[in-house]
This record gives structure tokens, C-alpha cells and sequence, in this order.
């Protein structure tokens, strides 16, 4: 009896496995979501071949900064799976749609862009994990207990402290999200309402992250003239609540503040060389993207020049102008546009160019580095190109253009170092009973195509996306929709 074909066999490309390992050349099968067999596989059959010869054969990249907690669940994520993206991790900055309260509606703020949820049918944050898991999206999510959507769930927008009750409310929470399997707590400490908690209330939550084994993720109190405080800040959580920190989308915003990640990188050196564990994320541009009423309370990108408008709900001529073209355009002196266009369109997501190379190539190339896209996946306008290629950018630009990173290092930065970091199980690594999610990709071509004109558009040199085992997305279209499922933080 001749031995069953396996469904699928990559032959002959170059695997570079995901560890950081050297690549070598060999063949992966595929036998239902997990990979058979690496190796020389010359004899063997398959229900399909795909030709890797002269490609790139590595884990599918994991996006550990995602804002696509209702977009995994009501749209087909193209625009994270095309760029070689099988598993996203959502519910950072503190912001998320879970857990839910129809009295009190969605959480204000940051929240708000994340998309429409619809008649969401969850409350806990366990009951919304299960409603991705039912959805089987497009990409695996892992998830973050969001702080600003629990404290809002507590005791709404209000700007004061918990009472013990509220508090003991929060926790139990995240424990609830926790036991469901989220790999941790995140918070977002420049938005409301998340922004009002004390340090000991947000260390109060994170011990409940920490007795479930999970990580602690924070985008950080002050990115400009006051890092180092912020920084110091979730280290001291860290610390407290005895689990590992992870800073998200580390960066120094701001001209005066340029360079700051000498320091803020050289403390994070420190605190790991004394025993604690601490890391951090990046994306690849030297502008970010948030909600425009944000920008307020941000005054390093105040000049107007240097905001672009992306979304701006119910008034899309202004998308894609910068603040002062759309100041001049509602007539209105530059300094007055933001509070104007906030009272019509509270939900305004912006561009801020507010970043330095050297502090991105900084952040970057460091060996405790992950990549995480950020995107804000807002239906209209003009989204910051990082939502479509932030994974090929770094291929392409710190990898092949500036040679600051090896092609294996590289890859490391988006597999095996976040799936250890957040649990994902035998995930992040193409070993042989591992999952089966795997991009092939000509590393000679691999190009992020979206500017900030024109940020709607698939990257370039990438071949295959496998999700799971299954072909989901190849010659430039996606082919599978519901490929993904829900990935638990799996402990040890
Ligand atoms: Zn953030």
C-alpha cells in the first residue's frame, strides 16, 4: 500500500525557519493544519505541489499591534493577510470592544474607530473570544484584556480612581479574559479613559494577568519630552505585578525628543540585564496614526503641517489633506481646524509626522524587537500605509535596502520571538507538528506598495499566504476567508 499523498508540499525553497537559524534549502509538506515533514522530499506526492524554487519559505508573520478586534469578525482582513500576516494579536492600547455593556454602548475615544460591532452578542471578554472563534476569521487572533475598555465597564468615563468595589469589578474582568485564554492586560495611557488610572490601579490588574501567566503591554503614559518617566512607568507595573512588559510601538515623537530611545533602550538594557524581563515593538515609519482628538493633548506634532488627515467621517474631502490644507479650506485659521472638525466628526483618525529615522532604525534593529503594524482598519479614507505593508517594509527597507538586518533576523522579529512572547503555542517556527502557517515570498522583490497618497494597496513579492494549512491567499488575490481560528495563550 503506497502511503497517503500529503495535502500540500512547498518544494524547493529556501526555509528559513523563523528562529533566527541560517536558511537552508529544503521541501515542507503539509498535512491538515500542521506541517508533516522538512527535508529532502524529492519522492514523495501531494494533492497539491506549489513551486518555491528561488523563494523564501518561512512561518506566516504574526502582527503583535493590532487594532482589528471587530474587523476580524465582519471583514476579510485582506489587508494584514496579504502582507504574509496569519495571526494578529488585538486589544492593545488599552482599546478594544470587549467587554461589552449595551447600556453603556461602545467606549469613547479610541475605541470608536476600531469599526462598527454591530449588534455585538458578547459582554464578557471570554463571550467575545468565542464570537471569533465562531466567526473563523481570515487570520488567527490572539488577544489583550483591553484596561480602558475595563475601566470603562467599571465606572465609565469618569476621571477619578476606583472605589475598592470598581476595583475588585476591573479585576475580575481580567481574570475572566484571562482563565478564556487572552495572552495578557494592554493598556493605552494617552487615551481616555484609560489614561485616568493611577499606576497602582493598572498594577492592581496586571497581577490578575500575571497569576494566568500572561504579559503586560502598554502604549505608554508620554512618547515625546517625558519617555523616560513612561518608560520607567511600565517597568515599575512590570515589576509590581511580577509579569513581563512589553512597550508597544516604541518610538520618540517630536523633534526635541529626538534620539531619546538611546536612553529609553539603554534602561530597557539595564532592567533585563538585572533579571526582568521587559521588550518591546515597533512599526516601521516615522510617522504614526491615531485619533485626531488625540492630537490635542500631543503637542509635538502640533504643526499643521505635519498632520495628514486620513478618515474623517462624513466630510471625506479632507481625507488625505493635511491640517492646514483642510483648514484653509473651511476657512478657518490652522490653530482652530482640530476643534472643528472634532465637533462634526468626533471619530477623525490622523497621520502624525512627528518621528526620526535614527530612532526607528534604533528600535528596529534591536535583538528584543518585534514588529507590530498598528493599523487602524477604519473602513473610509486614507489609512496610514502601515496597515497594508508594514511586514514587506521591513523586508524590504531594513532587511534588503539598508542591510541593518539579516533576512533571518528579520523573519525572527515577526515569528518565533512574538510567539514566545505571547503564548501562541507551536506557532512562529516551520518545525515539523507545528501549525502550518507559512509565506512564501521572493526576497529580492518583497516590496510594501502603500504610500500615504495611495495606502490601499497589496504588497509586492509575496506568493503564498497559508493559514492553518490551508492556501488562503496566492498570486496577488486572497482565496480562503475563514482560514483562522481563535489561538489561547498556551502556558509552558
Ligand atoms: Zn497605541
Amino acid at each position: 500500500m503506497p502511503e497517503k499523498p500529503y495535502d500540500l508540499l512547498i518544494r524547493g525553497g529556501t526555509v528559513v525557519d523563523g528562529t533566527g537559524s541560517p536558511g537552508v534549502r529544503a521541501d515542507v509538506a503539509v498535512d491538515g493544519d500542521r506541517i508533516a515533514a522538512i527535508g529532502d522530499l524529492a519522492g514523495e506526492a501531494a494533492a497539491r505541489e506549489i513551486d518555491a524554487a528561488g523563494r523564501i519559505v518561512a512561518p506566516g508573520f504574526i502582527d503583535v499591534h493590532a487594532h482589528d478586534d471587530a474587523a476580524v469578525l465582519t471583514t476579510p482582513m485582506d489587508f494584514k493577510l496579504m502582507q504574509g500576516v496569519t495571526t494578529d494579536i488585538v486589544g492593545n492600547c488599552g482599546a478594544g470592544i470587549a467587554p461589552h455593556d449595551p447600556e453603556r454602548g461602545a467606549v469613547p475615544a479610541i475605541s470608536m474607530v476600531l469599526g462598527d460591532i454591530g449588534e455585538a452578542r458578547w459582554r464578557s471578554f471570554g463571550e467575545y473570544m468565542a464570537e471569533v472563534e465562531r466567526a473563523k476569521p481570515a487570520v488567527n487572533v490572539a488577544c489583550l484584556v483591553p484596561h480602558g475598555v475595563v475601566r470603562y465597564a467599571a465606572i465609565g468615563m469618569d476621571m477619578r480612581a476606583p472605589s475598592a468595589g470598581e476595583l475588585d469589578e476591573m479585576r475580575e474582568h481580567v481574570r475572566e479574559g484571562m482563565a478564556a485564554g487572552a495572552a495578557g492586560l494592554s493598556t493605552g495611557l494617552i487615551y481616555p479613559p484609560g489614561r485616568f488610572a493611577e499606576t497602582e490601579e493598572i498594577i492592581e490588574c496586571a497581577k490578575e494577568a500575571a497569576a494566568e501567566g500572561g504579559v503586560y503591554v502598554s502604549h505608554i503614559r508620554d512618547e515625546g519630552e517625558r519617555l523616560m518617566e513612561a518608560v520607567e512607568e511600565a517597568v515599575r507595573i512590570g515589576d509590581e505585578a511580577g509579569l513581563p512588559a512589553q512597550i508597544s510601538h516604541h518610538k520618540a515623537n517630536g523633534e526635541k525628543s529626538w534620539g531619546r530611545t538611546q536612553d529609553s533602550i539603554s534602561y530597557i538594557e539595564e532592567r533585563r540585564a538585572a533579571g526582568q524581563d521587559v521588550t518591546f515593538d515597533v512599526y516601521p515609519y516615522t510617522a504614526g496614526s491615531t485619533v485626531l482628538s488625540a492630537f490635542i493633548a500631543q503637542p509635538e506634532g502640533a504643526d499643521p503641517d505635519n498632520v495628514l488627515l486620513a478618515s474623517v467621517p462624513g466630510r471625506p474631502e479632507l481625507e488625505g489633506k493635511t491640517l492646514r490644507e483642510a483648514a484653509e479650506m473651511l476657512d478657518l485659521p490652522a490653530e482652530d481646524a482640530t476643534s472643528a472638525i472634532l465637533r462634526h466628526s468626533p471619530g477623525a483618525v490622523a497621520i502624525f509626522f512627528t518621528m526620526d529615522e535614527a530612532d526607528v532604525q534604533r528600535v528596529v534593529s534591536h535583538e528584543q524587537c518585534m514588529i507590530g503594524s498598528d493599523g487602524i482598519p477604519t473602513p473610509g479614507g486614507k489609512p496610514h500605509p502601515r496597515l497594508y505593508g508594514t511586514f514587506p517594509r521591513v523586508l524590504q527597507k531594513y532587511v534588503r535596502e539598508e542591510r541593518l538586518l539579516s533576512l533571518e533576523e528579520g523573519v525572527r522579529k515577526m515569528t518565533s520571538l512574538p510567539a514566545r512572547r505571547f503564548k501562541l503555542g507551536k506557532r512562529g517556527e516551520l518545525r515539523e507538528g507545528w501549525a502550518a502557517d507559512i509565506v512564501v515570498f521572493d526576497a529580492d522583490t518583497i516590496a510594501d506598495v502603500a504610500t500615504y497618497e495611495e495606502p490601499r494597496q497589496y504588497p509586492a513579492g509575496i506568493d503564498y499566504v497559508i493559514v492553518n494549512g490551508t492556501v488562503a491567499a496566492e498570486d496577488g488575490h486572497q482565496a480562503e476567508h475563514h482560514a483562522g481560528t481563535l489561538v489561547r495563550r498556551e502556558n509552558g
